[in-house]
């Protein structure tokens, strides 16, 4: 064990220890104690859910895609209510978390370094990376200087703690007080609300590194999980997120589970957000591709592989044949975006549109082409199993 893992003797960190135990205690015993014995309100439930998804997405669409990524621009209404709302969330300054979270993607599974590498175990990627002084979690704020010019980061920067024990008080009391149920929204509101938004949050840095499959890279530990898409709001499809990180989105099907997507876009109808990043399908489609031939390759090599060995030598054949066709599809893309490149820096402003839109239909057959291929490996790979 290096100085940079070392578990044992990295100083406490008190006031993490006791905030999230004490909030964890109370959400476990008081909170049903409170409900058997004088029942919660609807007012008490309706400010958890709308406390709990105001807090948990101002993580996602602005700590997480907007300032660690830069995925997108925001106006500065969302970003107050994000800064507003990430602040309740109790996960420190966006500058802190973001210079965090640069890090894990620049460094990720790397134990020394990644600051909740998934390699030094489930607890330690969920919550213990918190609870004590490791160098690896030592936030270096050269990182976020592009975020620091923001006066809004800058102020919650600067008041973080005041500002968060504020609004975490503060505003259950005031709706409870409206609702006229004090202690029941303090409850629910209040603190399940902000127990639940840590869990789910850090099942990001612990599950979604753990449980799910990974269809575009196994170069890192992280996974695609729709289940965990519900419960964090999109960013369950975390085996894309690491791979494609300044994309705005998570989910790239339409039936895929993103609500974090969906916001960002419906800011962008509003004129609310603007520069949504996305990574071309075929670029997409290509790493799926080159994933699954990997794992072909793989079975194809498994000395126990238990199919014929006349029905292995055809299989390869056909392996190598899809790989051809693949490699040609993969040049002819390169080709027509150096072309497209090309025309739109010759094309008058009035025939770019028609550049672009040329550039999209042949873009649009070469991903129907590879979804095709995508299927014929996965019949291959059956045949293998
Ligand atoms: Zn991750
Ligand atoms: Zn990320």
């Amino acid at each position: 064990m290096t100085a940079a893992t070392d578990t044992e003797h990295a100083p406490r960190i008190w006031t993490n220890i006791i905030m999230f135990a004490a909030t964890f205690l109370v959400a476990i015993t008081v909170v049903p104690w409170y409900g058997f014995t004088h029942g919660y309100s609807a007012a008490a439930w309706l400010s958890f859910v709308v406390l709990l998804a105001f807090c948990e997405l101002s993580v996602t669409c602005g700590y997480h895609r907007l300032w660690s990524h830069k995925a997108y621009e925001a106006h500065w209404f969302p970003r107050l209510v994000f800064m507003l709302g990430g602040t309740m969330s109790l996960q420190n300054s966006a500058l802190i978390w973001s210079a965090g979270h640069r890090v894990h993607h620049r460094y990720v599974d790397d134990n020394g370094r990644d600051p909740y590498s998934a390699g030094r175990g489930f607890w330690f990627s969920h919550i213990g990376w918190m609870l004590r002084e490791y160098p690896s979690g030592k936030p270096d704020l050269s990182l976020v200087r592009d975020l620091e010019k923001d006066p809004l980061l800058r102020f919650q920067h600067r008041f973080y703690v005041p500002f968060a024990v504020l609004l975490n008080v503060g505003v259950p009391v005031l709706i409870g007080w409206m609702a006229g149920d004090l202690w029941g929204v303090f409850l629910l509101g209040g603190v399940l609300r902000l127990v639940m938004n840590h869990h789910l949050t850090f099942f990001i840095n612990s599950l979604a590194h753990a449980w799910g499959t990974q269809p575009y890279t196994d170069e890192n530990s992280a996974r695609d999980n729709p289940v965990l898409a519900v419960l964090t709001f999109g960013e369950g499809y975390h085996n894309f997120h690491h791979i494609f990180a300044h994309d705005y989105r998570n989910a790239v099907r339409w039936w895929q589970y993103d609500p974090t997507k969906w916001i960002i876009a419906t800011l962008a109808s509003m004129g609310l957000a603007s520069k949504l990043k996305r990574v071309p399908d075929v670029v997409i489609q290509r790493s799926r591709i080159a994933m699954q031939f990997k794992r072909l390759e793989r079975k194809l090599d498994e000395p126990r592989l238990r199919v014929p060995r006349l029905d292995v030598e055809r299989l390869r054949a056909q392996f190598s044949e899809e790989y051809q066709s693949f490699m040609a599809t993969v040049g002819e893309w390169s080709k027509l975006r150096e072309e497209w490149v090309a025309r739109t820096r010759e094309s008058l402003a009035q025939k770019i549109g028609d550049v672009d839109a040329e550039f999209k239909r042949q873009s649009h057959v070469i991903v129907a082409r590879l979804r095709e291929q995508q299927r014929r490996l996965q019949m291959l790979g059956a045949q293998l199993a």
